[in-house]
């Protein structure tokens, strides 16, 4: 028996999915470009060593790894409710925040359903509405921002779900409590708006809405966040949702019995618990970001102001010429072209050294 026209067999769907290209790994950069340090400011990942707290956290469970995970999360869980005041059926976690985009695709969209989503956007939700062989409707940024007039106006009848970003990837700017309250009351009754808040812990403006607030008032909304940003998990894949308990029930039906491993569970606690260590991020962040204002704005290269911690900065060049050329110099950022915004790359915040040496090559490869 061998494997023959085996394309035949697949799901068209597979032939819509286009391969998520991440960003290049140190390792990877280093071996190819024969470089002994890399810079890596490519994927929006906390810049500071492992919290020692998290760290202790991990080396206690290690003696368990024989045995399945609490599929329910339960420390983590009780953890969380009690930080916002829900109960605990309002929470669901997953392999990354990614993950649980996949278990609200599968438990929402039938094929032919519409998905409505910004555009550009961050690619995995055009991933998983793909996937089930949604209709994908488009609303184009206004420029930096997501358009949520728009984005109400094209929510019909066959939507199933509306995708927000809060603040926005790629282009780190905010929507408003007022935008997001008209939006609200305004969507058929038939839309579930998820909003993902990756990078939450990053925002200062006091703009922002209250998504939580939304959720117990009993809107269709499913929330999303992440420890793998400000947290500093990115590499054990943990975030969670925040919904109503009916929705909560049914991504439960849907998601791996042990979607989320041990250490995850342990590290996370245990980050929750370390707020000097997110203190730490927020403070060397800002710090970050008034340094690449500052060196932007002394280099005439407009950017897009950020509630996170990634910068959009146009470079008035082919962003994949830079890209290529500042990671030959071993430091890897992401290419705007990509992302939708051709003459821009994205940069995230990095300690003060990283951003300073990404500044120094800039100023070799850039002819403003
Ligand atoms: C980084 C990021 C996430 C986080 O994904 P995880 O799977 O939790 O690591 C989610 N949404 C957006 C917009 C992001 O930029």
């Amino acid at each position: 028996m061998i494997v023959k026209n085996v394309n035949n067999l697949k799901r068209d769907e597979v032939d819509k999915i286009k391969p998520y290209i991440p960003g290049k790994p140190i390792s990877e950069v280093k071996s190819e470009y024969g470089l002994d340090k890399v810079v890596k400011l490519a994927s929006n990942e906390n810049p500071l060593d492992i919290s020692t707290k998290v760290e202790e956290a991990i080396k206690k469970e290690l003696n368990s790894i024989g045995l399945y995970p609490d599929g329910g999360c339960r420390l983590l869980k009780g953890k969380l409710a009690e930080k916002y005041g829900i109960d605990e059926d309002m929470i669901i976690f997953g392999n990354g925040s990614d993950g649980l985009l996949k278990v609200i695709a599968e438990s929402f969209v039938k094929a032919e359903d519409e998905v409505v989503i910004s555009y550009p956007t961050f690619v995995e939700y055009i991933f998983v509405a793909n996937m089930m062989g949604a209709n994908l409707v488009r609303v184009m940024m206004d420029d930096y921002h997501q358009n949520l007039p728009a984005l109400t106006e094209a929510a019909s009848e066959k939507t199933k779900l509306l995708f927000l970003t809060n603040p926005h990837n790629p282009a780190g700017t905010l929507f408003t409590a007022d935008e997001f309250d008209e939006l609200m009351n305004k969507v058929p009754d038939n839309v579930i708006v998820v909003v993902d808040e990756a990078y939450f812990e990053y925002v200062d403006d006091k703009a922002y809405p209250d998504t939580l607030e939304y959720i117990k008032k009993g809107y269709p909304i499913i929330l999303l966040r992440t420890f793998s940003k400000a947290y500093g998990l990115a590499g054990l894949r943990i975030g969670y949702a925040v919904a109503d308990p009916d929705i909560i029930a049914i991504l439960k039906r849907m998601r791996d019995p042990f979607n989320v491993n041990r250490i995850a569970q342990k590290a996370a606690a245990a980050a929750l618990d370390d707020k000097e260590f997110l203190e730490k991020t927020l403070e060397i962040n800002e710090k970050g970001k008034k340094y690449l204002y500052q060196e932007f704005e002394k280099r005439g290269l407009d950017y897009v102001p950020t509630q996170s911690n990634f910068i959009m900065v146009k470079v008035n060049m082919d962003s994949m010429k830079l890209f290529k050329d500042l990671m030959k110099e071993g430091i890897i950022i992401r290419p705007g072209k990509p992302l939708g915004y051709p003459e821009h790359i994205r940069v995230s915040i990095g300690l003060p050294e990283e951003n300073e040496l990404f500044i120094e090559h800039v100023d070799k490869l850039i002819q403003s």
